[in-house]
This record gives structure tokens, sequence and C-alpha cells, in this order.
């Protein structure tokens, strides 16, 4: 393994080529850690000034098999010569990949729509739902993100995607998400009896025109902080909307492909959606995501209604392939499953000597820790969630921060993780806490 010494951030280098970026890309990408990634390997990153770290990031949730796997890295290499486009002909990569995803998918999910970007896959859904449903209405939550087009944007509930961007695609229905440590409703789980799922009626009564035809929804919100709703929610909100003829849109671009525990985090409460739309860890770092849905559904949908320059070309099918393959062989979804469980009970254990912790959460390899004022173990600290990214990054865990407050840090490294390397990152961590409550 290699050595977590203290290193000043940014390095020479590093620091020369974000001045260079300064002069010219616009600063408005997500604010990280000042340091300049040179290479990766497995769950390792190196800066361009050397210094190693163990990336608690898996870029945003994309590297689930980390970075440079060889069985991912073959697949590309001998992809590359025979063919990387061809739009729309189907070639036997992009077939198989298909085939192979459609008969992995639960339920009655049985078709895969390759394209590039979890937000093409949202956007996809969205039209889907809409010609499906035969409806213009969508309800979706408050904080949820599905990507920065303009139709994701009608059903986004978060303020950097929206606010001072005008009007988004009409036909979006807000309603509160199940965050239970900031109750929207100020209620307690499980007093409240799930009361938000209660109040759904209202809220489409007080907001819809009488066309809503489909719900979409994250199975845990992502760019909100790692909000987990409590077992039993996503059941409850499936009946809802089956009671009430809606469409079921569930959106893991960044929750399948093992990143929970199971290969696609619906199965944990056996959900069934309609359509799903799947991204980032489908490729592993290379462009790949999916709409996917019942034939039913998805037969609404006319020849060439759907489409993409991009989508299911051969090197990100050769790529999807290889992916399926490691989930396969190496077993990674129950490695997230397994190691996601004993680093949630080393934070949980920490929640209880560092008041500055306010929650703590997650499943698999996806956890989010709020940091909150010391004293009265609530606000949210910025300043607190700051500083343990860069502490950690000093010492050489690289973590991403996020949340509707901007204080909740990422914890998910890629799923090859093992718990030496876990024992490693938490000792950083278990440093950077007790220097802040010093
Ligand atoms: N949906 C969810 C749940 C996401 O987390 C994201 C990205 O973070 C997207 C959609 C958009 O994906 P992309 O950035 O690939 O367009």
């Amino acid at each position: 393994m290699e050595k977590l010494d203290y290193r000043s951030i940014p390095g020479p280098k590093s620091a020369e080529i974000i001045e260079k970026s300064r002069q010219c890309e616009p600063a408005c990408s997500v604010d990280q850690t000042p340091i300049v990634w040179d290479h990766g390997q497995g769950v390792w990153v190196w800066d361009v000034d050397g210094n190693p770290y163990i990336d608690f990031t898996s870029g945003v949730l994309v590297s689930n098999l980390g970075h440079n796997h060889p069985g991912l890295v073959s697949a590309i290499q001998n992809q590359a010569p025979r063919m990387m486009n061809c739009y729309s002909f189907p070639t036997p990569e992009r077939v198989s990949a298909a085939y192979r995803l459609a008969k992995k998918l639960p339920g009655n999910l049985n078709q895969v729509f390759m394209l590039s970007t979890g937000a093409d896959a949202t956007e996809a859904a969205l039209r889907i739902a809409r010609r499906y449903s035969g409806k213009q209405e969508i309800l979706a939550f408050y904080g949820g993100f599905h990507g920065r087009t303009y139709g994701a944007m009608g059903v986004a509930g978060s303020m950097n995607t929206r606010r001072h961007f005008g009007v988004p695609v009409p036909g979006g229905i807000m309603a509160p998400y199940a965050y239970c440590y900031r109750c929207f409703y100020g209620k307690t789980y499980p007093d409240c009896g799930m009361f938000c799922l209660k109040a759904l009626d209202r809220v489409v009564e007080s907001s819809s025109s009488g066309d809503l035809g489909a719900v979409i929804v994250e199975p845990y919100q992502g760019t909100a902080g790692f909000i987990f709703p409590p077992e039993g929610w996503l059941k409850g909100l499936e009946t809802w909307a089956r009671q009430r003829n809606l469409l079921l849109i569930v959106d893991e671009v960044q929750a399948s492909f093992g990143r929970t525990g199971k290969m696609f985090a619906i199965e944990w409460e056996d959900i069934h959606p309609q359509l799903l739309c799947l991204g980032k860890g489908m490729g592993s770092g290379i462009p790949a995501s999916a709409v996917c849905g019942e034939s039913d559904v998805l037969k609404c949908m006319k020849p060439g209604e759907l489409s993409s320059t991009w989508g299911g070309n051969p090197m990100a099918s050769a790529a999807v392939l290889a992916v399926l393959d490691a989930m396969e062989k190496e077993n990674l979804p129950e490695n997230s499953r397994v190691m996601g469980e004993y680093l949630k009970s080393r934070f949980l254990e920490m929640k209880n000597r560092y008041s500055f912790i306010g929650d703590v959460r997650g499943k698999g390899l996806v956890i989010g820790i709020e940091f909150v004022d010391p004293v009265d173990r609530f606000t949210p600290s910025q300043e607190i969630t700051r500083k343990v990214v860069m502490g950690c990054a000093e010492h050489g865990v690289l973590l991403g921060k996020l949340g509707l407050y901007g204080n909740v840090i990422r914890i998910a490294p890629p799923l090859i993780i093992t718990q030496p390397e876990l024992d490693a990152a938490l000792n950083v961590f278990e440093g950077v806490f007790k220097t802040l409550a010093s």
C-alpha cells in the first residue's frame, strides 16, 4: 500500500496547471480539492506532483471497477482498432451489451436503449413517459437531481440547477422527499408514519392541472447529499403511483452497478418501475448510459423518435460488457455491501465521539456524513465540511462535498476496495476529526 504522508496542497505542478485553467476555463465547474489528477490505479489516484491518494469519490461515482481496471482497459484496446462509432446501426457489441443488461434487469424491465450521459437517459425517460401516458405532468421531489438539461431541470429540486435559469420545461410538480434528518414537515421517523407519502395527494391536488402521468425519483438522493429514505418508503411510493395509474421512473444513474451493495438499488425493496435510468458506473469511466423499460411501455416510441450520435457506440458497448464481466467475476456488488457495512459502522461509532458529526447514512459504498455546529448539533457547518475535505486530502484521502446545505461529504470509493485500504483511510479521518475537536 502507498504511504499516506502529509503533503501541502496544491503542490507546485498542480498550482501551475490550476492557474493555467483559470486563464482558459470558466470557473463554473463543481468546487473541488485543488489538486490536478495525473493517473490512477485501482482505488489509488496520483496527482501531478506525485502524491498518492485513496480515491473516495470514484470520480463522481463513476469508477466502480477502480481506475484502469485491466479488463476494461483491454476491452477498449481491443475495440479501438475494430470500430469506434457507427451512429445507430446495430453492432455485435451494442446488441450484446443491451442483451446482457436486459437479462440482468429485475422485474419486467426487458428493454435497453443505450445513450451516453445520465441526462440523456433521464430526458429520454421523460419523453417516453409523456408519450406513453399521454399526460404532461410529472411528480418529482425536493432535492432531486436528474441532469443539467432543461427537461431534467423541470423535475429538479436543487437550487443550483434552477435558480436564475428561467422557466424550465413545464409540467414538473414538486413534493418533499423523505429527508428524515431534516424533515420538511418537522416530523420524526418512525412516529410520522411516513407522513410525506400520505401528503402526496395534497401536493398533487394543490399543484396539478389534472394531467399527472408519471413520477420520477432517485432511490437515494445523490446530489442533495446522499439522502436515503427509510425502508419501505420507495415501496410505499410505488404503491401510491400504481394505485393512481402513474408511470414510475426510477433514476439510478448513480445508484446502480453495485454502488449500494446490489447490482440495482431497486432490488433492495423489489421495486418495479416501468422505466429505469442508468449511467455513471455503467461504463466505469467510459461515457455510457441507458434508459431501460418494459416492452409494453417502450413500444409507444416510433422509429427515429429516440436516438443519439454516441449512444451505444461500439467503444462504449465494449466497455459496458467489460463492466458486466467484472461485476460478475469479482462479485463487486457484494464487496460493496460488505465493505460499506464495515465503513458505515466505523463512522457511526465516530459520530458518538465527535459532536460535529450530525448524521451518517448510506448503503453499500455510498455514505454521506453531515457536519453540523458542534454546540447545537444541527446547524449545517460548511466550514467544518471544508476543513474535513482539505484535511483528508492533505493526508491522502480524496473526498467530494455536496448536499443541499453544502455540509455533506461524499464517501464513494471504487467497489474493489479492501478492508486494509478502508482502515488506512479511516485512520486519516480519525486524525483529522481529532485535530478539529481539539
Ligand atoms: N441523474 C442522477 C441521479 C445523477 O446523479 C446525475 C449526475 O450526477 C444525472 C442524472 C446526470 O448525469 P450526467 O451528468 O451524466 O448527465
